[in-house]
């Protein structure tokens, strides 16, 4: 993983632009309600996007419940009894400090005025030139209100959940008195949430609503420290183990001055996107703050129970955004080259993560006993992976389209597969064309799946 000081700035051949672009001429991410011109940084997720995220969504529930014993799920509501948000202290504390500049009307937040771009030339930054007018900070609260009911009162205010964690210790006692859990044990859930920011931006990193893989983890008070520490370590083996580059990836533990109301440690995951160093997913170590502010305000008491202890246990916690997460495998993935004088684009995606496995393309579409192999291989193959069938056009152009959707394999059946039984495999990466048995095809492919991957350098 990247020394603080390795990197210092994104030097790859992907832009933010360049790949929002991508995503929307193949099918993965369009604007958000287009033909009436959108609405700020929302966006709906194409066929690939689709296939894009819950891979990225399954191998996350595969790491974090399916291959331990000590993780259950969950799965709760999101509009939660508005008092759950009164005592986490979203409703008091959930907010971002904001600045406002009277000459060119932007909005700023307090802690990005540095990196911030004025609205008026010759200014860059805000408060650069005497022409800005900068007003103190003002603290916006962050969480959508919405009403339950017909009457819009006070009454009846609801919140749209900023996070999904609130969810999980709220169900705290639901879950240890059903389920066969003891500390130290954890509570998964991913689901969306929402946020009124006040500088969306940059395509999938900052969105107001987006899905979060939040996992609390409940343990002994004493062992709080060290089951911090063992998750950053789980996460970035995560996040490298699905192909980000190590020299993309870095922990940065949060100063005093930054950390969040409730957490005694954190430690950000920052990746090296194309706008440089930013948080991909942060690791808290909440304390015991939420159990007691929920056993407080509710009555009930959310503490473990033994055979011969009693404790309110501290949580830690692992929280990804979703989208985040696959634009970091976009933008890693992103590549151009010239391959035979002709320019191709190429997501070179972990398998495990692409949304396509495998392309199944007759070199001659109209040819009938090509079909005649190709289609049967293809269902055959698409009952255990992913898989497209595509025989329209040039091969070469077939090919292409693969290559910008990620697809890291294609097997192609030609006149010698109807002489001999061979389909030719093409790997995305490294071009190679070989020959293999078309009978041999699936369990080929589905073994490849379940090897290491790693990105070229
Ligand atoms: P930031 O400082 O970038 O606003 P945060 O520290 O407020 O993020 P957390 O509350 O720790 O974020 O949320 C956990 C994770 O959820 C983040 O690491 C990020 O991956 C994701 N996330 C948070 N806010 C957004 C957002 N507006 N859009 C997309 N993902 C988000």
């Amino acid at each position: 993983m990247a020394a603080p000081e390795q990197l210092e700035a994104y030097e790859g051949p992907a832009t933010i632009e360049k790949v929002a672009a991508l995503c929307r001429r193949r099918g993965f991410v369009f604007p958000t309600s287009d033909i009436y011109g959108g609405l700020g940084s929302s966006f709906d997720f194409g066929h690939y996007g689709v296939l894009l995220i819950q891979n990225v969504k399954s191998e996350w529930q595969r790491s974090m419940i399916q291959e331990r014993d000590d993780v259950v799920a969950l799965d709760s509501a999101i509009i939660l009894n508005p008092q759950v948000w009164v005592a986490s202290g979203h409703v008091g504390g959930f907010s971002d400090p904001l600045i406002d500049c009277r000459t060119c009307k932007h909005r700023f937040r307090a802690d990005h005025l540095e990196t911030s771009q004025c609205g008026r030339r010759p200014s860059k930054r805000p408060g650069e030139t005497a022409d800005c007018d900068l007003t103190e900070a003002r603290d916006f609260n962050l969480m959508f209100e919405t009403f339950i009911g017909p009457v819009r009162e006070d009454a009846s205010r609801a919140y749209l959940r900023p996070e999904t964690a609130q969810g999980i210790f709220v169900n705290f006692k639901n879950v240890t008195s059903s389920m066969r859990v003891k500390p130290p044990f954890g509570i998964a859930q991913i689901g969306k949430s929402f946020r009124n920011e006040i500088t969306p931006g940059n395509f999938l990193f900052r969105v107001r609503e987006f899905e979060q893989m939040e996992m609390e983890f409940f343990v002994p008070p004493a062992e709080a420290a060290e089951w911090h520490t063992y998750w950053i370590n789980e996460r970035v083996r995560w996040h490298l183990d699905l192909g980000l580059r190590p020299s993309h990836l870095r922990v940065r533990a949060h100063g005093a001055d930054e950390l969040s109301h409730y957490s005694s440690a954190t430690s950000d995951l920052e990746f090296l996107y194309p706008i440089g160093w930013q948080e991909l997913e942060g690791v808290a170590n909440r304390g015991d703050y939420d159990l007691n502010q929920h056993s407080e305000a509710s009555g009930t008491k959310l503490e473990w129970i033994g055979h011969e202890e009693r404790y309110v246990p501290h949580v830690i916690e692992p929280a990804l955004g979703v989208g985040r997460s696959a634009l970091a495998f976009l933008v890693d993935a992103y590549d151009e080259e010239v391959v035979a004088d002709r320019p191709r684009t190429v997501l070179r995606l972990h398998p495990r993560i692409a949304p396509v496995k495998v392309a199944v393309l007759p070199l001659i579409g109209k040819e009938a006993p090509m079909v005649e192999k190709a289609r049967p291989l293809y269902e055959e193959l698409r009952k255990v992976m992913s898989a497209e069938y595509d025989d329209s056009g040039q091969i070469g152009k077939r090919y292409r389209r693969q290559d910008e959707i990620g697809t890291p394999w294609a097997l192609t059946i030609d006149e010698q597969t109807l002489a001999d039984g061979t389909v030719t495999l093409r790997d995305r990466d490294t071009l190679e064309q070989e020959r293999i048995p078309l009978d041999g095809a699936k369990a080929l492919l589905a073994d490849r799946l379940e090897q290491p991957w790693h990105p070229r350098s």
